[in-house]
């Protein structure tokens, strides 16, 4: 007999919050989990508030859309719960025992996924200061639902945690060493729980056991980093303190010249660490260089529109950001000494920018690396490997599925519930 059980996975931003659930089908101890809906609560304490439900109908989803004003998080909750109910997807509340959440920042407490108790909440509150745009959102949506759904359980699932294997030379920065021990200032790194899905896809793809897999793995969404996995673990990655450093991403700067934030405090009228470090985050990147917009998509129209007022400046944001991604592919290249069972393509860029693939590929000039362009430009649901039998490193797209790994981290730590 099979026996069936609702995981809610949450990820809770400032103004969001994106849902997905799932029913776990335990047949003979091996689980198999199926979408049921999926869904978004966006402008969360903005007028206009969004709420969408996507209800999953065999291969297609039916869509659902409600504009209205949803003032805090404990509503936007609520409405989650509401329509869940409203569509027929639960019975009723008792129906969620399981709610798994992406918290961002788990920093050097939490080195996996963790049932929530009142201890956790303390550990992920005391990370605040390392990620003071995101832990507190998560909370928020944290305590929304428990208050909601007061009988269920709560998985706490890190991106930060898949990094914890990243040897000391390669986490420190090059500052006092006694930053390090009592400010914790160390490169944590992001995109954890993408990256662990892409590991364990890759097992199946290479039919290869996980502790012998080399990748680099470069997740471009609008948020964006790179990680080496030696041995199945991570051995490096680009993000760093924050999800600032690294790559140039969507509206954030990537690496740059620490001294650059005290020179234009000095410089700029009115400019503050909180006002520069502001810019960092949120006009830098592919806007900042562009002028134009965030979106890649935006940035690639405007960089083939010759008659675009930001032509030239799309151009040049385009050739950076697929240089600095091609320098990172080259560095760990010699952090895996040569040894790349795959380079993999993630997240909404590298998922589906078959140019974005394509410049990158041509800037690594010390690998032999080579793309089938069909295939490079092929429709797929999955994966798809996508180069040339003389590329020196088999290249895949992989669709990445963060959710699912939530999911399954909730499923396990809270079997026997
Ligand atoms: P995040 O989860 O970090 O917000 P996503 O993984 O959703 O970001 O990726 C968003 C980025 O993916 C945007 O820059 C968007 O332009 C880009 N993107 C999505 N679809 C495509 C596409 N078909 N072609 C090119 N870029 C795309």
């Amino acid at each position: 007999m099979s026996e069936q059980n609702k995981i809610l996975v949450i990820n809770a931003g400032s103004s969001s919050i994106k849902f997905q659930l799932f029913n776990a089908i335990n047949n003979d101890k091996q689980p198999h989990f199926t979408i049921l809906c999926k869904g978004l609560v966006e402008r969360i304490a903005i007028k206009n508030s969004n709420f969408i439900i996507e209800i999953a109908n065999g291969d297609n989803f039916i869509k659902h859309e409600v504009t209205k004003d949803i003032a805090d998080h404990v509503i936007g909750a609520q409405t989650v719960i509401d329509a869940l109910i409203e569509y027929k997807v639960i019975n009723n509340f008792d129906d969620i025992k399981r709610i798994g959440h992406r918290m961002v920042h788990g920093g050097q407490k939490f080195n996996n996924s963790i049932v929530i108790d009142e201890k956790v909440i303390a550990g992920i509150k005391a990370c605040i200061p390392l990620a003071p745009l995101h832990n507190p959102p998560a909370l928020k949506g944290l305590s929304s639902f428990q208050k909601l759904v007061p009988h269920a359980k709560h998985v706490a699932v890190f991106d930060t945690s898949f990094h914890s294997t990243i040897p000391e030379e390669k986490y420190l920065y090059s500052v006092p060493y006694d930053w390090y021990k009592t400010y914790e200032v160390r490169r944590y790194g992001f995109h954890g729980t993408s990256y662990r899905y892409i590991l364990d896809k890759l097992t199946n793809i290479l039919n290869k056991p996980k502790d012998k897999i080399n990748a680099i793995i470069c997740h471009l969404g609008n948020g964006a980093s790179i990680c080496a996995i030696k041995n199945g673990k991570s051995f490096n990655t680009s993000m760093g303190l924050t999800p600032l450093d690294g790559l140039i991403m969507g509206s954030r700067s990537g690496i740059i010249d620490p001294s650059i934030h005290g020179y234009m405090c000095n410089v700029k009228a009115e400019a503050t660490i909180e006002t520069i470090t502001n810019d960092l985050n949120k006009s830098s990147g592919l806007l900042g260089i562009s002028g134009h917009s965030s979106d890649l998509r935006d940035v690639l129209a405007s960089s083939n529109d010759k008659n675009h007022k930001y032509h030239l400046q799309s151009q040049l944001a385009i050739k950076m950001f697929v240089q600095r991604i091609a320098n990172y592919i080259v560095q760990y290249g010699n952090d895996l000494d040569s040894n790349i069972d795959a380079l993999v393509f993630t997240a909404g860029i590298g998922e589906n920018s078959a140019i974005i693939r394509q410049l990158v590929i041509e800037e690594i000039k010390v690998f032999t690396l080579k793309l089938v362009t069909n295939k490079n430009n092929d429709k797929y649901n999955d994966y798809l490997e996508i180069s040339d039998k003389q590329s020196e490193v088999p290249i895949f797209k992989i669709r990445t599925n963060e959710e699912l790994m939530i999911c399954q981290d909730t499923y396990n730590l809270l079997k026997n519930i």
